[in-house]
């Protein structure tokens, strides 16, 4: 579906119609930038303050400053949202860049970073977080700061289009050395053995979701333990669940990896509890909160 017509431009709102880059512009050109995705459930944000803060962590991570704290962000994307007057399940892409500047490798001088974010519906998986989903492992070859939310996103788009190629919905990455699941090429990625889950630390080799960080939360009120150690291409077979998370796919069940069916092929009792304690929190408790 289309996006809604009024985008955020360096924190002001206008017509998408009316943005333009020129040619010389480090987003384009390098990926020289970040950005969040965050999740809008009936026109109200999901995670908004989690998401505002890892912004803010890879924009230091790549030392790029904003003339905006985070309240004011906030502010700046809830009156986008309210200006639009969006009421279904959607999302917000926002990005940053170093802006534009003729092209050189280096941080050019006295450059304003360019910020748009704009809100585009996108529908609850609602059918596939029952049935589940087939997945690929792929080896993992991104670089060593996976923890920055980069606009350089090569390695995991040709990971997911392989996926894609061999009819699935997800690409597991995985160390070519260790053969440790790292995450997915857009996701989290969880083992379920024993009524335990297990997911691979916090660390530069991958991205720590929101919803990761939901469900560890969610995870610990339902009393399931919650480990975070990572574990190997192996272990996935002998997996009694597995699982993946982001902002657009929710608490995903992944019933097939590499052709060989998980679970037999069904969703996890566990995948299910996080589900439904996800949708609790999604869809009632934040949005008492707001
Ligand atoms: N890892 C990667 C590589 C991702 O692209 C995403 C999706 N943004 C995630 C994890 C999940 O993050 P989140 O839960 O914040 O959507």
């Amino acid at each position: 579906m289309d996006i809604y017509p009024l985008i955020m431009s360096q924190g002001e709102l206008i017509n998408h119609k009316s943005l333009h880059f020129p040619i010389e512009e480090r987003g384009l050109q390098f990926g020289d930038g970040v950005y969040e995705v965050i999740r809008l459930y009936n026109g109200s944000f999901y995670l908004l303050k989690d998401h505002i803060d890892r912004l803010f962590r890879s924009l230091e991570a790549i030392k790029l400053t904003i003339a905006f704290s985070g309240d004011e962000l906030a502010s700046i994307l809830k009156s986008l949202v309210k200006e639009n007057k969006v009421a279904k399940d959607s999302i917000i892409y926002l990005q940053v860049t170093r802006g534009s500047a003729p092209r050189t490798h280096f941080f050019p001088e006295d450059v304003e970073p360019n910020m748009y974010a704009y809100v585009k519906p996108v529908p609850r998986p609602i059918d596939k977080i029952k049935t589940g989903v087939s997945t690929i492992t792929h080896i993992d070859e991104r670089w060593k700061n996976c923890h920055i939310k980069s606009l350089n996103l090569l390695p995991n788009i040709l990971a997911k289009q392989v996926a894609v190629e061999r009819g699935c919905f997800e690409a597991l990455l995985y160390g070519e050395e260790d053969k440790l699941i790292t995450e997915g090429s857009s996701s989290n990625i969880y083992l379920v053995k024993n009524k335990t889950i297990h997911t691979h630390p916090e660390s530069n080799a991958i991205l720590t979701g929101c919803v990761r960080n939901a469900v560890k939360r969610l995870a610990e009120n339902l009393n399931i333990p919650f480990v975070e150690r990572a574990f190997t291409t192996k272990d996935l077979v002998s997996a009694d669940e597995l699982f993946l998370t982001s902002s657009i796919s929710e608490v995903m069940p992944i019933v097939k990896v590499n052709g060989i069916q998980i679970n037999d092929g069904k969703r996890g009792a566990i995948s299910k509890r996080l589900q439904e304690a996800y949708e609790e929190d999604a869809l009632i408790t934040s949005l008492k909160k707001q």
